[in-house]
């Protein structure tokens, strides 16, 4: 159905799920390294494994990385809560339970406030975050799409058993209207950078260590009880998450006015149809016989921690972009220009390692975020750094590159030829500064061009352009042109 239909008709629902990876040196449960892309099955020890007799012991960074992550979301910190035994049987799941947590999150009842596009702020309330731990991996070979349907065999790995995860659950998101696929990708991007900021996580999306499940119902118009929902599951990117949420309401949407029923069910987000096809009926709470884990004592944060970890709440990222807004003294637009292009992190780190504002703005706004559109990744992803971006902007402004010297210097590190300065040396960047050099290539512009040379003698110095376009392209553009000018000018006794 047409989205403008779908909205005539309709008041979305939404509810998103997201997982974290921690990025904690080890495993929720056990001492097992947690890192991403190790040989399969080398990170792994009988409790990640589930062998008889092995016993847990929780990770106390990961419980840190909890609170302070509800502390961000303005949370309530639980008092005392415990882990719970999820059941199911999964063969990438080797204890056949999850130890997640029920009834009892360690954090709940707290708010996000995202910034949409035009710069207006919804706010999303969030239900709970919880801990738990993630699951193996499988591998389905032989078959065309990956996936378990029509692979020969399957592979499992089980190194990413029992990585400490948070879930942050949101409460049903009403009132979004228009801009509910807007708002699912802006909560996102929200607590993305959120978690970033914390240093809690990789964030990286296309690597799993943040993963969004993003929940659609449909209400007819004037009604206030909530449609049937489905659950998308592992949408991995941002665009995804907007997509897959427009795409769904549409559905849904489709199937309502037709008369039929939505099935309450799991769904899979295809990439490159930007469609949803049916995965498992979903089951209810009751069907994974949660009971409280006996291995593991309860876990009861004293409020004097909780207040110390309070304090060790970094700037996050509203409070800074308050921040830098007035430091840098930038218009509304300007700064929702940076936010978009989720570049603020980026700019400040660049600001932060010496370089003007100004600068530091446009280089991630406009020229980095093109290549980081022509590579086909995200800005952060980028292969240079901060430091780096600083580090050619003061070659500019050393007069040793010009712009366009910095930009190829800048492709070079992105293509791992090392740093700005090696960049630099290796292909013979820098500006030719040194006068001599250059004097000999205005006295070979001058001896070529005698008539241009005998005008600019004769006191027409606008003829002195032909010789400065001679000189730059003799210099392969590496050299200064206002420099040029001044060194033409005098040798023609002007
Ligand atoms: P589950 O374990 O089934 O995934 P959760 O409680 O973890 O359930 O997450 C369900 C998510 O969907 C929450 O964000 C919740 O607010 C949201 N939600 C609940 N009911 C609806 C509904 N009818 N339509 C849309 N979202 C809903
Ligand atoms: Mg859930
Ligand atoms: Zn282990």
């Amino acid at each position: 159905m047409d989205y403008d239909e779908v909205l005539a008709r309709f008041d979305p629902v939404l509810g998103l799920e997201v997982h974290v990876e921690l990025s904690t040196a080890t495993k929720m449960f056990c001492g097992c390294a947690n890192a991403f892309g190790a040989e399969p099955n080398t990170q792994v020890c009988p409790v990640c494994l589930g062998l008889p007799g092995a016993l847990p012991v929780v990770n106390g960074k990961a419980v840190e990385a909890a609170i302070r992550i509800g502390l961000a979301l303005n949370c309530q910190v639980a008092e005392w809560c415990r882990f719970a035994r999820k059941n199911y049987f999964y063969p990438d799941m080797p204890k056949n339970f999850q130890t997640s947590q029920y009834d009892e999150p360690i954090v709940f009842d707290g708010h996000l406030d995202v910034v949409l596009d035009d710069g207006d702020t919804f706010r999303v309330e969030i239900e709970r975050a919880h801990m738990e731990e993630d699951t193996g991996k499988s591998l389905h070979v032989g078959g065309a799409t990956g996936r378990i349907h029509g692979a020969e065999h399957s592979l499992l790995d089980y190194n990413r058993a029992g990585v400490p995860l948070i879930e942050i659950v949101t409460k049903p998101i009403i009132g979004a209207g228009e801009r509910a696929p807007e708002v699912a990708r802006a909560y996102v991007t929200a607590l993305r950078d959120l978690l970033r900021s914390l240093d809690v996580s990789d964030v990286r999306m296309d690597q799993g260590s943040l993963r969004c499940d993003a929940n659609v119902s449909l209400m007819p118009k004037g009604s206030s009880e909530f449609g049937t929902r489905t659950e998308t599951k592992n949408v991995n990117s941002l665009r995804s998450v907007e997509r897959a949420v427009r795409y769904e309401m549409r559905r849904h949407a489709a199937v309502l006015a037709s008369g039929g029923s939505i099935v309450q069910e799991t769904r899979h987000f295809d990439e490159s149809t930007a469609s949803t096809s049916a995965g498992r009926p979903k089951e209810t709470s009751e069907d994974y016989r949660y009971f409280p884990e006996p291995d593991l004592v309860p876990i009861a944060p004293s409020r004097e921690w909780v207040e110390e970890l309070s304090g060790t709440l970094p700037e996050l990222p509203w409070e800074r972009r308050k921040r830098v807004q007035e430091e840098w003294k930038l218009s509304d637009e300007e700064l929702r220009d940076l936010v978009n292009a989720g570049a603020l992190e980026l700019v400040t780190e660049t600001v932060d390692a010496g370089a003007p504002p100004a600068e530091a703005r446009s280089w991630w706004v406009a020229y980095l975020t093109q290549q980081a559109n022509t590579r086909g990744v995200e800005l952060p992803e980028l292969a240079i750094t901060p430091k780096q971006v600083a580090r050619v902007i003061e070659l500019i402004a050393e007069g040793k590159l010009t712009n366009k010297l910095a930009r190829q210097v800048v492709d070079g590190v992105l293509d791992g030829q090392g740093e700005p300065d090696e960049v630099v040396a290796a292909k013979g960047l820098e500006v030719v500064s040194d006068d001599s050099a250059l004097q000999s290539a205005i006295d070979e512009a001058l001896t070529a061009q005698p008539d241009v040379a005998d005008k600019i003698r004769g006191g027409k110095v606008q003829a002195a352009g032909a010789i400065v376009g001679a000189v730059m392209k003799a210099t392969k553009g590496q050299a200064d042109a206002k420099r040029v000018r001044e060194l033409v000018l005098a040798a023609c006794g002007q």
